[in-house]
């Protein structure tokens, strides 16, 4: 198996476009042509885990937490970033990070995280803006649907939980063939006119490239004409944290225990504004930017970490804040990356690290 084999299958997932500016998600090390008989699967990137690659012969680490996030001027091994990356390139194990990309998408981490707490229907709790376009294109009727159905293809056409959507108005297309055209219907100097269709589509940034390039695979003429429009929309499916509900509610003291107990976490947690949770917030990770869309999602709970002291105030009585400690809110994201390799790749060995990388201990 390839390198770029697994790549291509973390990225139909979590595209890299989703990622935030300041990630570094995506290969770090090695090449997409590199061969690798299997795959390493762990949080973070240490070398006691690429140690284990290494002794457990396989050639690529696939992490949650990139191993570089800044620009590197030294490679002597001075920081354990150096370590790690001068031992990947010595034995020739690649390292890629599936991160922001793998939060900003509903069934990623916050999804797992739902799953966990045995919620089975939830919403991104922060949709992500400025992540769709509209692409409309011209095209005589009779191959109206042959376009559309490459749009669909090539990930074009999706709409929350509905895929191949478009509209279709009809219409007349003019033009004049000038010297040098090699037109399909109609000859040069002369005018002409073709009953079109005008299709429209919903399309995702990380789309829009594989989408124009099948609509042109797919048209019949020389030159296509179409337009790329920006779009306000928000997109439902992609974006921060994750909100979801119990078909029961569950009474607070019962439910701090359940987290704790299936996290194994130790909890920093606000006073609780209601007796009975139902309406529980999420966000793998660093997730206190989050606190305003809880409290206006009226969420009861929001399960995160790395809040800072003054940022308990700001719960303000209104939500209650459990911070689970950032390793234990996404300790279940090892799970994740390796049940969508394994389910691909049944016959291919996706292992998880047997390393606990959190580097905190509690006393
Ligand atoms: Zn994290």
């Amino acid at each position: 198996m390839k390198v770029k084999d697994i790549i291509e299958v973390l990225e139909s997932w979590a595209p890299l476009k989703l990622q935030e500016s300041y990630d570094n998600s995506g290969l770090i090390v090695g090449a997409p042509h590199w061969e690798t008989n299997g795959v390493m699967v762990a949080l973070d990137c240490l070398e006691s885990v690429v140690d284990e690659a290494i002794l457990k012969g396989v050639h690529l680490v696939v992490t949650h937490h990139p191993i570089v996030f800044n620009g590197l001027k030294k490679f002597n091994g001075s920081t354990y970033v150096e370590r790690v990356i001068m031992k990947a390139i010595k034995h020739d194990v690649a390292l890629y990070a599936i991160h922001t990309n793998l939060d900003n998408v509903a069934w990623g981490v916050n999804g797992k995280i739902m799953e966990v707490l045995g919620i089975s229907n939830h919403v991104v709790l922060s949709p992500s803006q400025g992540l769709l376009r509209k692409f409309q294109v011209y095209v005589p009727v009779e191959e109206a649907d042959a376009l559309a159905n490459a749009v669909y293809a090539a990930g074009g056409g999706k709409i929350s939980a509905y895929e191949a959507c478009s509209f279709k108005s009809i219409g007349e297309g003019t033009f004049k063939p000038i010297e040098g055209a090699s037109p399909v219907t109609g000859s040069i100097g002369k005018q002409e006119s073709v009953q079109e269709a005008k299709l429209e589509f919903i399309v995702p940034v990380f789309a829009c490239q594989a989408v124009e390039r099948a609509a042109r695979g797919s048209h019949p003429y020389e030159v296509m004409a179409y337009d790329w429009i920006e779009l306000g929309n928000t997109a439902a499916q992609y974006g921060a944290g994750a909100l979801g509900e119990f078909e029961i509610p569950v009474d607070f003291m019962s439910f701090l225990h359940q987290v704790k107990s299936k996290f194994g976490a130790t909890i920093k947690y606000t006073k609780p504004v209601n007796e009975l949770i139902k309406t529980v917030a999420v966000c793998g990770g660093s997730g206190s930017f989050l606190l305003d869309a809880a409290k206006r999602s009226d969420a009861d709970v929001l399960i995160t970490s790395d809040f800072k002291y003054h940022q308990y105030f700001d719960a303000d009585n209104s939500i209650c804040i459990l911070d689970i400690g950032h390793y234990e809110s996404e300790r279940f994201t090892i799970d994740l990356i390796t049940e969508r390799l394994s389910k691909k790749f049944p016959k291919f060995a996706v292992l998880k690290t047997e390393v606990n990388t959190n580097p905190i201990q509690y006393y």
